[in-house]
């Protein structure tokens, strides 16, 4: 049954021995090879500074972030180079990357021009670079293409001599992990093999080769290599629910989303409900008002399709999710107000799960739990 701090419109329960519990089941499935967790985007939001130092608390010495911004904070909320070694990848021209020398991080560099901007902050402040070059393998998004590869190994060899930086990880990123059998995955896993067999063989000495994202953790592991990189499947859901359920992985989802009741009434047959009227009542019935919107995370397009469950029952959402609330048709039933909805949990007792959401709303769990705001308070338990 939901639960709801006493008082409060909505609440994402982050439960943190289910935290425990995925990391530890993944770095068994990861065995030799060191386990990143990957905590960008407040952790899939989940909180980016709890969550990693629970990472940092079950071993795992490696944090995964994509914009220098998120690797700074969590530097600055204590957890040092000796917890953690952190890790930004999305390379952005005029970043802090002073700062990002200062603090300890590593960088990723798929670029000449990116190169040379971090040496300028290496000349600037005197502290050298711990560089990841990045392979495009065909994600075709950022990375290095194979043509441009030799020349910019090459140049990062240079600039290694001469101290300024150390290459420390060659790595690439995969576009469809989650589908197994894509011919891309074979086609990625020969590009990185030789990717990193050029690099190696010009005189890269790298501490860490890393390809996998938690698809290839779970499915693939020819693609483990020294390091994991892995997100969704440590929040405890499936990156591949056909294949599946996360308890099929050993895995419990970390986030639940309880909002509180707020209002029910009874209406008659045929009122419109929410914006544009999408949703008119088939016959006299009770609405329920649900105090979160897309202001929250809830997706707009969870209107007419989204699923809760009110007192034990699923519902769906009727009508239009607006900015600040949305309603439920309850058939009639009349649960009391400040009864706690549950828009989503770990689906072990019956209820909606952020894969449910995902399915309703033409998206991933990805996209859902990510996307709760700033405006619903976290509950760690
Ligand atoms: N590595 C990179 C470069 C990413 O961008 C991401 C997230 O999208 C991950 C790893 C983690 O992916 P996942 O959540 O599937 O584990």
């Amino acid at each position: 049954t939901a639960t709801l701090t006493d008082g409060v419109r909505a609440e994402a329960t982050i439960d943190l021995a289910a935290l425990r519990g995925n990391l530890a089941a993944l770095r068994e499935r990861t065995g030799a090879s060191a386990l990143m967790a990957v905590v960008k985007a407040d952790a899939y939001g989940h909180g980016a500074v709890r969550c990693a130092r629970e990472a940092v608390a079950a071993g795992v010495n490696w944090l995964g972030t994509a914009t220098p911004e998120e690797a700074l904070a969590l530097r600055a909320a204590g957890i040092g180079p000796e917890q953690a070694r952190v890790l930004c990848w999305l390379w952005t021209p005029g970043g802090p990357w002073q700062q990002v020398l200062r603090a300890g991080i590593d960088v990723s560099v798929s670029a000449l021009w990116a190169l040379a901007e971090l040496v300028r902050a290496v000349r600037e402040t005197g502290v050298p670079g711990r560089v990841h070059l990045k392979a495009d393998t065909g994600l075709g998004r950022n990375g290095c293409q194979p043509r441009d590869w030799p020349e910019l190994v090459a140049a990062a060899l240079r600039a290694q001599a001469e101290g300024l930086i150390e290459v420390v990880g060659l790595w690439s990123h995969f576009a469809a992990a989650d589908e197994p059998g894509h011919p891309s995955i074979q086609a990625q896993l020969d590009g990185f093999a030789a990717a990193l067999g050029y690099a190696e063989q010009a005189g890269v000495r790298p501490e860490v080769r890393h390809l996998a994202n938690s698809p290839a953790t779970l499915l693939l592991p020819q693609s483990h290599y020294d390091l994991c990189r892995t997100g969704l499947a440590m929040y405890g859901l499936s990156p591949v629910p056909e294949v599946g359920a996360p308890a099929d992985f050993g895995l419990r989802p970390v986030m639940s989303l309880t909002a509180r009741l707020a209002l029910v009434k009874t209406v008659p047959g045929g009122h419109g409900v929410s914006y544009g009227h999408h949703y008119v009542t088939p016959g006299e019935t009770t609405l329920g008002l649900v105090p979160v919107g897309y202001a929250d995370g809830i997706p707009r397009h969870a209107s007419g399709s989204g699923p809760v469950q009110v007192a034990g029952k699923w519902r769906t959402i009727a009508g239009r999710v607006a900015m600040d609330q949305f309603v439920v048709d309850l058939g009639g039933d009349t649960p009391e107000v400040g009864e706690p909805v549950l828009l989503f949990g770990p689906g072990g007792n019956g209820e909606p799960t952020a894969e449910d959401w995902g399915r309703a709303c033409g998206t991933l769990s990805y996209e859902i739990v990510t996307r709760i705001g700033a405006r619903v308070p976290r509950r760690y338990v």
